[in-house]
This record gives structure tokens, C-alpha cells and sequence, in this order.
């Protein structure tokens, strides 16, 4: 079917206002678009910094969200917890790229995983919990090593814990805050890695190959691009992500966070059908980096080459770590990247360094 194209020149809605958004709009720029980001208190944020406009207005101001939408072409988000309402409101004045559904599924660990495990692909064992005695009963069954998770608006490690042998279930349920959540069996994998996949308007599929991911205190610490791992492994990586973009029918960039199992299998942790911070290296090392993807994808672009130039490892600048910048714009070939956020609370994104290797 044939789809529209906006042209450069056209502007893209952005929900949220963080690094991912600023970094979209900074591609957005190079290729001739113009970015008006959409958050509540976004003046002076990241993105508003390198955007054309800004509406800091909340989640439920329908009329700023109509203005919003009647002032751009296209809407995308680099939020993926935005209320499905808002994403559907602002459907009925211009397109949205990801759609609710999508939203709905990946803003709940409950969908999420329904969702995977219907397309045959494997996660961590797993059952829904909504008080301390059934993640007991849970625990007898699939445990005794679990990690119990609210459902819904966790992130780097936030409203999760571990159980082992010994716990008491009412501690893990106090501690993730929420009346709804999910406890999975502890999986023992080799390594974590992820597949970022842009699909276009059109449905064709560009992946990235897939990267190896290091955290530490449940932050992404370092990726490694490509993952060191068998090409048997990878390529179910990959297989696992663009079966997941197309069976929701994904517009823009889908990433897909995967275990690496000891027989060289992968099962799938968590999505976000947004950039994502494994795939900042592609900024320095690839063709086409993914916030160029989610401009082409949402702009019915053809998609850009995901073919790398060199190999990489991306470390994040979290909190303190963002002071070091003197010495890491001294270091020759480290690709400095600050992301315009004035306090370095501890556990906050500050920026990241990209240093290249030799394609291997
Ligand atoms: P998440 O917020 O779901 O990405 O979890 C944060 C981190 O906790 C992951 O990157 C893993 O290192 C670890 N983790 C999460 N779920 C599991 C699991 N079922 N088994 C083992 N480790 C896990």
C-alpha cells in the first residue's frame, strides 16, 4: 500500500524529552527536520534544547496535546510509558508511530511476556503476583532463586527484587512498591544481549547485529558491538527481533533485551519500541544510526544502511562519571557524547563515550 512521505523540512512530535529524544533530534536536524517536543516541564531538558519548539504541558492537558498534534506531521515518542490515552488522543489530529498497541504490551511485563511467549519464543519462567502470598506460592513452584517485578514503569533495576532461598516474600513484595507484579525465575545466562530493528512504513526490516550488554548496580554499563558469541547465536538474536516488530507491527525502532542461555539459546527479558541505549555506539560506527532510523521510519523513509564501519564499545557516563569529560575530550578517538542535563544526581544518565575498534 502506498504511504505518505514528509518531506525534510516536515516536523516530528516528540513525546518525552530525555537523551533519546534529543539525540532523534539531532538527526532529525542533519536531515533537514525539525523537532517540537512534548513533555510535562520540558522547558530546558535535553531536548528542548536542540528542538524548534517545546510544550511543557501534562500528560492530560487535552487541549495542549490537540495543539500539539495539529502543529506536527508525524508523532513518535522516546518514552515508552506515555499513557496509550494520549498516544490515541493525539491519533484522532496526525499519525503516531508506535501506535497504543504496542504501548500496551510493552508497558506492562505481564502483556510483554504473554505477548513473546504466544509467538513461540522463550522468556524466563514467569507468573503474575498481586500480593506476598501468592509470590510465595510462585516461588514454591517456579523458585526457589526468583526476581520479583512490579508490572509496570520499572527501569534500570527500580521496582524489582531478588529472592532466594531464605527470603521472606512479604520483604520482596514491600520493597517493588507496586499491587501488581510479576515474579520470573532467576535465569543463570552466559551474557545479556540486545537487537535493535527499525521497520518502516512499508514493513521492510533493517537490524542492527547483536551487542553485548554489562551493567552494574542494574544500570547499562557497557556495550559491546558487535556481541563476541557464536553467529548460530546472533542470528536467533536477530530472528527473535524482527519476528517480535513484525508481529506488532512496529513503525520506528524496536529493541529487545535477551538472555543468552548456557546451550547458546536466548530468552527474551524486556523490550522498548524506542532507541534504546545499547544501540548508542550506531551514532559512531554505523551507516545509519538508530535516531536516524526512527526519523526514517516514522517519515516513510527508505530505511538507512545498519552496515558497520568499525567495531565499538559504548560506556555510559552516569552521575560523577559525566566530570571526567576533560579527560575524555583529550583522549584521541573517544567519541565524547553529553546530554545537556546541568545536576549529575548518582544513578542519572549524564552522557556516554563510544571508542571504535577494528571491524572484526
Ligand atoms: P530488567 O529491568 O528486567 O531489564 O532487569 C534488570 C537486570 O536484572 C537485567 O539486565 C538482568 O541483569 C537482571 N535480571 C532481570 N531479570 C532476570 C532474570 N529473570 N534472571 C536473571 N537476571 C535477571
Amino acid at each position: 500500500m502506498a504511504h505518505r512521505i514528509l518531506p525534510p523540512g516536515s516536523t516530528i512530535g516528540m513525546l518525552g524529552d530525555g537523551q533519546l529524544g534529543r539525540m532523534t533530534a539531532l538527526a532529525a536536524a542533519r536531515l533537514g527536520y525539525k523537532t517540537h517536543v512534548y513533555a510535562p516541564g520540558s522547558e530546558g531538558s535535553p531536548c528542548a534544547q536542540v528542538s524548534a519548539a517545546v510544550t511543557s504541558a501534562g500528560w492530560d492537558d487535552l487541549d495542549a496535546l490537540e495543539t500539539f498534534a495539529r502543529s506536527v506531521d508525524v508523532v513518535t515518542l522516546e518514552w515508552e510509558n506515555v499513557p496509550v490515552a494520549v498516544v490515541e488522543h493525539l491519533g484522532r489530529f496526525t499519525p503516531v508511530h508506535p501506535g497504543g498497541k504496542v504501548l500496551s504490551v510493552a508497558q506492562d511485563r505481564v502483556e510483554e511476556k504473554s505477548f513473546v511467549n504466544a509467538l513461540g519464543i522463550g522468556t524466563a519462567p514467569w507468573r503474575a503476583a498481586r500480593s506476598a502470598e501468592e509470590v510465595a506460592r510462585v516461588v514454591a513452584e517456579i523458585g526457589p532463586r526468583c526476581i520479583l517485578k512490579s508490572t509496570r514503569l520499572g527501569y534500570d533495576g527500580k521496582g524489582q527484587a531478588r529472592i532466594e532461598p531464605g527470603t521472606d516474600p512479604a520483604d520482596a513484595w514491600a520493597a517493588i512498591g507496586s499491587d501488581a507484579g510479576i515474579v520470573e525465575g532467576f535465569v543463570s545466562f552466559t551474557c545479556e544481549v540486545s537487537v535493535i530493528v527499525a521497520r518502516g512504513l512499508d514493513g521492510t526490516m533493517a537490524a542492527y547485529p547483536a551487542v553485548e550488554n554489562r551493567h552494574k548496580d542494574g544500570i547499562l554499563d557497557k556495550t559491546l558491538a558487535p556481541a563476541r558469541m557464536s553467529a548460530e547465536t546472533a542470528a536467533e538474536a536477530e530472528r527473535v527481533a524482527r519476528r517480535i516488530a513484525e508481529a506488532l507491527d512496529l513503525v520506528g525502532v524496536l529493541a529487545v533485551e535477551m538472555f543468552v542461555t548456557p546451550d547458546g539459546g536466548v530468552l527474551v527479558n524486556e523490550m522498548a519500541p524506542r532507541p534504546h541505549n545499547s544501540g548508542h555506539w550506531t551514532m559512531d560506527a554505523c551507516h545509519s544510526c538508530q535516531f536516524e532510523q526512527l526519523v526514517r521510519a516514522v517519515c516513510g523513509l527508505p530505511l538507512g544502511s545498519v552496515e558497520r564501519v568499525a567495531d565499538a564499545e559504548m560506556e555510559n557516563l552516569i552521575g560523577a562519571d559525566a566530570d571526567r569529560w576533560p579527560e575524555l575530550m583529550a583522549e584521541p578517538g573517544a567519541r565524547l557524547h553529553l546530554y545537556g542535563k546541568a545536576e549529575a544526581r548518582p544513578g542519572r544518565k549524564m552522557g556516554h563515550v563510544t571508542r571504535l575498534l577494528p571491524r572484526t
